[in-house]
């Protein structure tokens, strides 16, 4: 029997509507909105690609936002004293500075100048740290976040389940193995975390209730290697070639037509994880601006 697909295109509708009511709520007791600046340097074409669709799903909720452009020479003190800025402005809750940056610009210099409390892509050492300790307080980076909703709400059960992630980056395997790991609703399962030097990949996927890919090689995962009936999330996101209309044409790191096949739930690629990251960077967003309208 084949797989119910996990669409995370048809989570974030659902989850963007959910905080199209939160903003009126905000509205309604604040008169006003989450405010979210997006910064970017430089031209990059998959950056600019990536905060368009921001800024989009950003203004589509209504929120008060600001896209901050800045030439790719602008210095490093430049872009300090604009992030000093927006953190002292009270009508932003989110800052996100799309990366990478420029080499001439230290990133990590860059996401520690932010305050913790706006870090809205939960990237700075300090909500690092909260999401560590299992701190509601801070913010948790947007594409484990939007990993551990999609296995939420795709209704798998986590609580004792078996979950093998596939990579140990900072920005997805290190945190999501960590949340999956934490006392909690959707989280208390026994996590093992595999690289590249990982003996026996293969034995260590065929265990997996959960499967979460995230190695950036397209089609690492066989088919043969997933238990049946599984939950596999694949993260990967593989340019593989471009089609004749000259857009790229995508592969995950599972080869999904015949994983489909055999696991119980699956996520596409494109249409998988990708949707999520956006919406999660919206919900950290709305609970910023509750929290820091709250606090006035
Ligand atoms: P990364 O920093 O390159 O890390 C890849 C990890 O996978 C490393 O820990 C590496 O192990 C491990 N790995 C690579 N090849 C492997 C192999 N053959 N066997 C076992 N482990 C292997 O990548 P990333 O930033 O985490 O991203 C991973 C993928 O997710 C990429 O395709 C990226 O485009 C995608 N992604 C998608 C989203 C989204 O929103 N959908 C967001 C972020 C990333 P070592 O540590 O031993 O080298």
């Amino acid at each position: 029997m084949s797989a119910e697909i996990i669409s995370g295109t048809e989570m974030r509708a659902a989850i963007l509507e959910e905080l199209r009511g939160e903003v009126a709520a905000i509205k309604e007791k604040y008169d006003t909105v989450p405010g979210l600046v997006t910064i970017l340097v430089g031209e990059n074409p998959a950056s600019v690609s990536y905060v368009t669709l921001k800024v989009k799903t950003a203004l589509g909720l209504g929120f008060h936002e600001i896209q901050d452009n800045q030439p790719e020479d602008i210095t490093e003190d430049e872009l300090l004293a604009l992030i000093d800025k927006y953190n002292n402005d009270p009508s932003i809750h989110g800052i996100l500075v799309q990366l990478p940056l420029p080499k001439h610009i230290d990133e990590e210099k860059v996401i520690t100048a932010i305050n913790p409390d706006k870090d809205v892509d939960g990237f700075h050492p300090v909500n690092l740290g909260r999401m560590v300790l299992g701190d509601k307080d801070g913010f948790l980076p947007c594409t484990p976040a939007g990993i551990q909703e999609m296995i939420v709400r795709s209704g798998t059960e986590t609580s004792g389940a078996e979950v093998v992630v596939v990579g140990r980056s900072n920005i997805v395997g290190k945190p999501i193995s960590i949340m999956m790991g934490q006392k909690g609703v959707g989280a208390n399962s026994t996590v093992t975390m595999v690289h590249t030097r990982t003996k026996n990949l293969e034995e260590h996927c065929k265990r997996a209730d959960i499967l979460i890919v995230a190695a950036g090689v397209p089609n690492l995962v066989k088919p043969e290697w997933i238990k049946p009936g599984s939950t596999v999330i694949d993260v990967g996101v593989n340019r593989i070639g471009t089609a004749p209309s000259g857009k790229a044409l995508l592969s995950g790191d599972v080869e999904f037509d015949k994983a489909k096949e055999i696991a119980g739930k699956i996520t596409p690629v494109p249409g998988g994880v990708g949707p999520m990251t956006i919406a999660m960077l919206m919900k950290n967003t709305v609970a910023s601006a509750w929290r820091h309208l709250g606090a006035e």
